[in-house]
């Protein structure tokens, strides 16, 4: 690379943050430069169902949906804990307004998407107020789009699967693509940002590193990091207290790792990592790997005593904090029987092959249940009456130790005969366990920002030229997952409003 990279906006990272703000700085009339890291544009946003938590926009408004910015503060007030009231408004008022600003471009078009929110509270509209970009077809792309954006994580990891038409995350990244290309935009990739340029006490560039050696890659305006979390780096996990574990996270292989985060504090960023993390139960695969899963359709949890601990259908994030409230819990085993002729009753990404499963041992099957507690090393008895007792909630309709099937979210995949669509007895032989661990989409504590989404130092005061969006910020959203779209919704808010600030 020759030593005369210089852009107005330096962008680190690709996924749904990264390509918001670098098209819209493009777009703006800022040359801009996306550095990523792999071979491939989305990271963990291109492996994701797309789905936005943006309230308010003009997509509700044209599907009918009683959504408004009104009432995502009243739902916001409910669920969140300590919100930093000042960025929470600059995330309201700004979602629609982003919404619109995409919209008005043709490379972007969104829908409303059917997904029940995660808490029963004031303010939550039924059936959700996400919205997610339409489908593309690869074949309506510019070739260098299509083979730029990270393939969907089954392709990805277990190499099944191939689409034509590009849709959730994939269609994000390159919807945004297309437009930042168009219009002039740089892809700079395979080049690990570790560091920073200062002039003075301004950020004027990212530090990277290339086989041949160091480079730099220098920004008149500023740098905006959106390099993800570190839910790649088990040091960083540890020292943070993230539990779960590098090999179970849904971060694309080799891909965020945290140097970026580490390098902004270092220069005297403030950090907050409470959020933690955007967790999910994980189903481990036969080589060691979690595969987020949500959506049971019959089935229920047991922890390694054989008792049931939580409501399986609550949203993912809530449940995978459940995993993680008692050691005994991760391991889990999911116990399902043959209704669906051996396949897990529910959605994983991805499921795997039953048959390598059973061959692993990360499945197991058997005749009887008290023949599986054996499989799974726990007590039979504890076992067989955990199943009797949940039959007898799926009779009811009741689950009288969880409340299963009580909320529009439980019944949202489920579609069960009995008196309640979210309990489905488990009794035909033979049965099933499969193994299950604390997957996670991401870290969600990081680099503390205002709300412009420039980085700050313990004392409030932005650093220049430095912005942050994504998992490589601490969430707007705490240690809370509201609902279906917040990871990249709040990314993008941030994003957007970083250009707006590097505009002025
Ligand atoms: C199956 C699945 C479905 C999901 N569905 C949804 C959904 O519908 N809606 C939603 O909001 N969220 C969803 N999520 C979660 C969401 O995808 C992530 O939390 C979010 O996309 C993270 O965005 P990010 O920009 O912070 O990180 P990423 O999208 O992971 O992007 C980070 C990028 O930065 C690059 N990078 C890292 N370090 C460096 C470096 N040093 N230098 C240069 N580049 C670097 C990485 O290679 C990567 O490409 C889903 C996740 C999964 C796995």
């Amino acid at each position: 690379m020759s030593e005369a990279r210089e852009y107005d906006v330096v962008v680190v990272g690709s996924g749904g943050g990264a390509m918001t703000g670098a098209f819209l700085a493009q777009k703006a009339g800022l040359s801009t430069a996306v550095v990523e890291k792999t071979s491939l544009l989305g990271g963990t946003s291109a492996y994701s169902g797309g789905a936005c938590w943006l309230p308010g926009s003009a997509v509700q408004q044209r599907a009918g949906i009683a959504d408004s910015t009104e009432s995502a503060r009243e739902y916001l007030r409910a669920i969140l804990v300590e919100p930093d009231e000042t960025r929470i408004e600059a995330f309201l008022a700004h979602a629609p307004e982003l919404v619109a600003e995409l919209e008005a471009d043709p490379a972007l078009d969104f829908e409303w998407l059917p997904f029940p929110e995660y808490y029963d509270a004031p303010g939550r509209v039924s059936f959700g107020r996400s919205i997610q970009p339409t489908n593309v077809k690869r074949g309506d792309l510019p070739p260098e789009v299509g083979g730029l954006v990270r393939p969907p994580v089954e392709r990805d990891r277990l190499g099944e699967g191939g689409r034509n038409t590009l849709s959730g995350g994939q269609a994000l990244i390159a919807r945004l693509l297309d437009g930042f290309l168009r219009e002039g935009g740089t892809v700079l990739t395979e080049l690990p940002v570790t560091g920073f340029v200062l002039d003075g006490d301004r950020v004027g560039g990212v530090a990277a590193m290339t086989p041949e050696g160091p480079v730099e890659v220098r920004a008149r305006r500023g740098v905006l990091l959106a390099a993800g979390g570190f839910e790649g780096n088990a040091a960083l996990r540890e020292q943070h207290g993230v539990p779960g574990d590098v090999a179970w996270t849904m971060a694309p292989a080799g891909t965020n790792t945290g140097e970026p985060i580490e390098a902004a504090a270092a220069i005297g960023a403030a950090t907050d990592y409470r959020g933690v993390g955007w967790f999910c139960p994980g189903l481990e695969q036969p080589d060691g790997g979690g595969s987020f899963t949500l959506g049971f359709r019959s089935g229920l949890m047991v922890d390694q005593r054989g008792q049931r601990y939580a409501n399986e259908c609550l949203p993912y994030d809530r449940f995978g904090r459940e995993m993680a409230a008692a050691p005994d819990r991760i391991p889990s085993w999911f116990v399902f029987d043959s209704r669906e002729g051996g396949r897990l009753p529910a959605i994983a990404m991805p499921e795997g092959d039953p048959a390598a499963h059973l061959e692993a041992g990360t499945w197991v099957r058997a005749d009887s249940l008290a023949e599986l507690a054996g499989l799974i090393g726990v007590p039979p008895e504890v076992l067989s009456s955990t199943v009797e007792r949940f039959n007898g909630f799926c009779a009811s309709g009741v689950d009288e130790d969880f409340g299963r099937g009580a909320d529009e979210y439980d019944t949202f995949f489920a579609g069960g005969e009995g008196p309640n669509k979210a309990l489905t007895p488990c009794d035909q032989a033979p049965f099933y366990a499969a193994r299950f661990v604390l997957s996670d989409l991401g870290t969600k504590g990081g680099l503390v920002t205002d709300e412009h989404g420039r980085v700050v130092r313990p004392d409030g005061t932005p650093i220049a030229g430095l912005y942050a969006a994504g998992n490589s910020a601490a969430s707007v959203f705490g240690a809370v997952y509201p609902g279906p779209g917040a990871p990249l919704g709040s990314a993008m808010v941030f994003a957007s409003l970083a250009v707006h600030d590097l505009r002025a």
